[in-house]
């Protein structure tokens, strides 16, 4: 939650720090306001004991309570803050209303000032800034906390031959859960009865309705739109994709962006500036400008009031919190503010290849052995098993479609190359083909060197350390990389491909795009090298990645950014960021709201410190009261969380409006 430093948030929220207790002291406070305002010339007359019976007493009990106490706490956390400020102007206000029924003020008789009614005031109008930067805060941050409600509560569980109702934490690996047509589905899991079309907009920011059926996959947190179906639940209730989507946005939410410190410790040395000023001002008015003290004093409380850093507190956080919000409607998943403020400065996007700039829907496309086919494939097939990567899954597919699979035992990843296993006994390595010494190839040069002209990928298989075949895959780019590379270069912004397949495929799919440069036959390690490289030539580097094989290169970029992150918890888990689904034409967008996002943050910082230098220059001149003062401080305030909550209005290109609706 953002914190102004006039308010106060904790974990427990304190009773007058409620929306209730605001609402009906300011509703109190309004009326025993006016009454106060016409006290002294209206309603005291000559009976001068009234004066002491000043409702805005009332005010400043009620408004001014809140402020007391998170003065007070924060003093005893050893923390200066503006509370503490408005603390002290509101006891200076008392104080110069009892000198002036003492006559000491005026210098004549004992009366009323009414200074009861600007300490009053003052505490009125913080209460009042308070309670709209609450609502506005609020709004900033309801695309997270849409997110956090979406989270299922309740499952229809299969128990003693029926479906019973019970809340989601009940649900165990491999339980039965039914789904009706219209509800929201409440796990992650594998359709196991039934068919339906399933909106996963809410998580994923895509409107469009995807057919599922039996065997298919389906995540919590999105809606059934049509059939009922059963599901088999394939992880805990806390383990679901949308359950770690909500945690790690929490968690987005308390680390803090860079700049948020730099604020935070402006803010921290402007209060005990603001004390030191406020009594400059007082002596250098009465002594330097010879003004009757009582309203040098009345100049020194005004610097307290105006010079609250309120604003400067909120600039930051509101801005991060309505640019996360904005980004989690996309189907973005922001992990920290410390990665938007990156985002934003990002000159350079690496990609990897495989996955990422092509399509999962690799098909092998020939196969050259010198063994039988159907136990080339086997070996083929049944070493892939184990592996996530997505030449893995083609192979997979393409084999049981013509042969039965072996398990295979002891798998190894050769990460960023291939995968070794043993099969029927047998030590079996399925790597790329420059793995294997030349000479061990030679049988197959010709084939390699064919498909190496068509741009395939090309993997080979060795048996005892013998290959006896390869396999030519093709993958083909995705229509929307094409999207994305092009707005990249719209924004200036560098693209370069680093990928651990052959030139020709890589050559292939470089000059498709319209990409800057690329790298290939790079190893996991190679690939942190050269965005190392980048880095050291003074750019600001975001890798692009599916986290198979790639995870070190997320790591080693400035920020990063996984895909898929539905369903696969490498992405999720590993990167800066995480899209949803694998959309990657949404980076450029994404790109932009960042830089939009920090431009907000210097907005509101430049503004809120010139409206509190102006402020103390009015006020020093006499020319703020402290109500005045009050106001300012307060509309500054609020316009800076008004001015973040305009980044929840940034569009997409891609949709009309600013995100892709949920369904409720
Ligand atoms: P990219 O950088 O393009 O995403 P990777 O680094 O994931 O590619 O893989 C590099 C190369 O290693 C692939 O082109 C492929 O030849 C080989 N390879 C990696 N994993 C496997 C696997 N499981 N099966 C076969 N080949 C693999
Ligand atoms: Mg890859």
């Amino acid at each position: 939650m953002a914190e102004s430093c006039c308010s106060v948030h904790h974990e427990k929220v304190v009773f007058f720090e409620t929306l209730k207790y605001k609402i009906v002291s300011l509703s109190i406070s309004l009326v025993a306001l006016v009454l106060a305002f016409l006290w002294n010339d209206h309603i005291i007359g000559d009976n001068h004991t009234l004066m002491y019976f000043n409702p805005a007493w009332i005010v400043i009990v009620i408004c001014g309570i809140p402020l007391f106490s998170s003065a007070i706490e924060n003093l005893m956390q050893k923390k200066i803050k503006s509370s503490l400020l408005i603390s002290i102007s509101l006891v200076a206000c008392v104080g110069l209303e009892i000198l002036g029924w003492t006559g000491v003020v005026s210098n004549t008789h004992a009366h009323s000032e009414n200074y009861l009614f600007a300490g009053g005031e003052v505490a009125f109008l913080m209460m009042i800034g308070e309670l709209l930067e609450d609502v506005t805060v609020k709004r900033s941050r309801s695309g997270i906390e849409k997110l956090v409600n979406l989270a299922p509560k309740m499952a229809n569980i299969f128990m003693n031959g029926k479906f019973v109702s019970m809340p989601v934490s009940f649900v165990q690996v491999n339980d039965i859960v039914l789904v009706k047509p219209h509800e929201q589905i409440t796990v992650d899991g594998k359709i196991v009865k039934g068919e339906t079309s399933v909106n996963q907009s809410a998580i994923t920011g895509e409107s469009m309705p995807l057919d599922r059926k039996v065997n298919d996959v389906v995540y919590a947190g999105t809606w059934n739109d049509s059939g009922a179906i059963e599901i088999c639940v394939l992880k805990p209730s806390d383990q679901t994709t949308v359950a770690r989507m909500v945690e790690l946005i929490k968690e987005a939410e308390t680390k803090r962006a860079p700049i948020a410190s730099i604020a935070d410790k402006w803010a921290g040395y402007i209060v005990p500036f603001a004390i030191v000023l406020s009594i400059l001002v007082f002596f250098v008015s009465m002594f330097g400008l010879k003004i009757d003290w009582s309203q040098a004093l009345v100049r020194g409380v005004t610097v307290l009031v105006v010079f609250c850093p309120c604003s400067l507190a909120l600039a930051t956080p509101t801005a991060i919190a309505a640019g996360i919000g904005n980004a989690s409607y996309r189907g973005i998943l922001v992990k920290s503010g410390q990665a938007l403020e990156s985002l934003a400065k990002v000159d350079t996007v690496v990609f990897d290849k495989t996955g990422t700039l092509t399509t999962s829907q690799i098909q092998v496309k020939e196969i050259s052995t010198n063994i039988d086919e159907k136990l080339f494939l086997e070996y083929l097939g049944s070493a892939e098993k184990s592996s996530e990567h997505p030449l893995a899954k083609a192979i997979i597919d393409y084999a049981t479609k013509k042969v039965a699979l072996p398990e295979a035992s002891l798998t190894k990843s050769l990460v960023g190359v291939g995968v070794q296993a043993v099969v029927n006994g047998k030590n079996v390595v399925v790597a790329k083909y420059d793995y294997f010494a030349k000479d061990n190839l030679e049988e197959f040069a010709k084939d390699v060197s064919l498909w190496e002209s068509k741009g395939y990928t090309i993997v080979g298989l060795s048996v005892d350390e013998k290959v006896c075949g390869v396999v030519g895959l093709f993958d083909t780019v995705k229509a929307n990389a094409f999207e994305a590379i092009d707005d990249l270069n719209m924004m200036k912004i560098d693209s370069v491909m680093l990928t651990g397949d052959n030139f020709s495929s890589a050559k292939a799919v470089f000059d498709t795009l319209n990409m800057s440069s690329f790298k290939y036959s790079l190893l996991p390690e190679d690939k942190v090298s050269a965005i190392e490289e980048i880095k050291g030539q003074n750019h600001h580097v975001c890798m692009v990645g599916d986290g198979v094989n790639d995870a070190p290169s997320l790591a080693s970029a400035d920020c990063s950014i996984a895909m898929g992150a539905m369903g696969s918890d490498i992405a999720l888990e590993v990167a800066d960021v995480a899209l949803m689904t694998d959309s990657i034409e949404k980076i450029p967008g994404l790109l932009k709201l960042s830089k939009k996002t920090l431009f907000a943050i210097k907005r509101n910082i430049i503004f809120s410190m010139s409206v509190n230098l102006i402020a103390v220059i009015l006020s020093f001149f006499g020319l703020l009261t402290p109500v005045l003062g009050a106001l300012v401080h307060n509309c500054s305030s609020v316009f800076v969380v008004f001015s973040s909550s305009l980044l929840l209005l940034v569009k997409d290109k891609k949709s009309n409006k600013p995100y892709s609706s949920t369904k409720k």
